[in-house]
């Protein structure tokens, strides 16, 4: 319904990216990419030691060919001392970009060092397990914790689907259930819209939602080792970046499964990984909502992602106590959690779901 309500009329900003190049073997066109945005001198280029092998070398060398110097930053983690260094080597090198390479921990670096410096981001992704390959915010720990702060979203996204096919499915599987956890971030976005008056982006949210209804209704063709599973499995992450950028935050894409799954980063003894916690939240969440759990268990399920504690090598003890404090991780992003789940129904909650064992 159009909303006639004047006082809404305010300036409202978004910055989406420029380029999008996804395909087979596009690194050959990183040159062609960084002309059309108008760059060109120096770049600091950060990976690991793996995506060094996978893409970094051959970026650093087709740019290098065509007058892009990229100076190769090699890092171990995501975190603040690393991105220090990234910084550090960009003004040394008066680097007109920050190129970040990689999965996660190089894209995470990466554009919050650029956002840190104002320099544009290009992010070039090896796999597709996180819409951090298009969002403009990065997980970082800093002093221990794991931490979702501000970054720069990047300014072109360069997805080569053949090296991406070749990761390892447990990443493109916890890519799917992000997508898929757009479906409970709607639900809590539309409740803070109702109770909480907060801003609402109904072209956002359709964005987001479609795109997680894509995933669902094609789950069961996404497969290992299969091209074209990686380019959709793409598509949709940059769809849902996109659903971000137009609502100015991550309120599309982020909703209590998040608040849950960056809980248990900081509860769990051993974390699963980000995608796989939230399609997990997703579930619970869903449930709250009086919505179709059933419906997004069997979709994570058929992409190859963990629908339980068990499946998230979790204790379920983990899984109540991220439940029971995930409201507390961002409070004014209010969500179904509240002001808090108690325990008892936290446990009431997962064992209907099946999250956890029920005797
Ligand atoms: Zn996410």
């Amino acid at each position: 319904m159009l909303d006639l309500d004047e006082t809404k009329n305010r300036p409202h900003y978004t910055e989406l990216p420029r380029a999008l190049l996804v395909g087979h073997d596009v690194l050959d066109e990183v040159p062609g990419v960084m002309k059309k945005l108008n760059i060109s001198g120096e770049a600091v280029l950060v990976c690991d030691e793996m995506t060094k092998k996978l893409a970094g070398n051959k970026v650093a060398q087709v740019a290098g060919d065509h007058g892009l110097r990229c100076h190769m930053i090699e890092i171990v983690e995501a975190g603040g001392d690393e991105a220090q260094r990234v910084m550090d080597l960009a003004k040394d090198k008066s680097a007109n970009v920050v190129i970040g390479v990689g999965g996660g921990r190089p894209i995470d670096v990466a554009k919050y060092s650029a956002y840190e410096i104002e320099t544009p981001f290009i992010s070039i992704p090896t796999a597709a397990s996180h819409d951090g390959i298009v969002s403009g915010r990065a997980s970082l720990h800093i002093k221990g914790q794991k931490k979702s702060i501000a970054a720069r979203a990047p300014l072109g996204v360069i997805a080569d689907t053949h090296i991406i096919s070749k990761s390892p499915h447990r990443l493109l599987a916890s890519g799917c259930a992000d997508v898929i956890s757009n479906v409970s971030a709607i639900m809590d976005w539309e409740l803070a819209h109702r109770l909480k008056n907060e801003y609402f982006s109904h072209y956002a949210a359709t964005i987001s939602l479609t795109t997680a209804k894509m995933m669902m209704e094609n789950a069961h063709y996404i497969r290992p080792m299969l091209e074209a599973s990686a380019r959709f499995v793409v598509k949709a992450l940059i769809s849902s970046g996109i659903s971000m950028a137009i609502a100015g935050s991550s309120r599309p894409a982020s909703g209590s499964e998040h608040a849950f799954s960056h809980c248990l980063d900081q509860l769990a003894e051993k974390p699963a990984l980000h995608g796989e916690q939230c399609g997990v939240g997703t579930i619970l969440a869903t449930y709250l909502h009086g919505g179709d759990w059933e419906n997004v268990r069997e979709a994570l399920s058929a992409v190859g992602a963990p629908i339980d504690a068990r499946g998230l090598g979790l204790k379920n003890e983990e899984i109540i106590r991220a439940l029971t404090t995930a409201h507390t991780i961002r409070p004014e992003r209010y969500t179904i959690l509240g002001d808090g789940i108690d325990t008892e129904a936290a446990w009431e909650v997962a064992k209907i779901t099946g999250v956890v064992d029920s005797e």
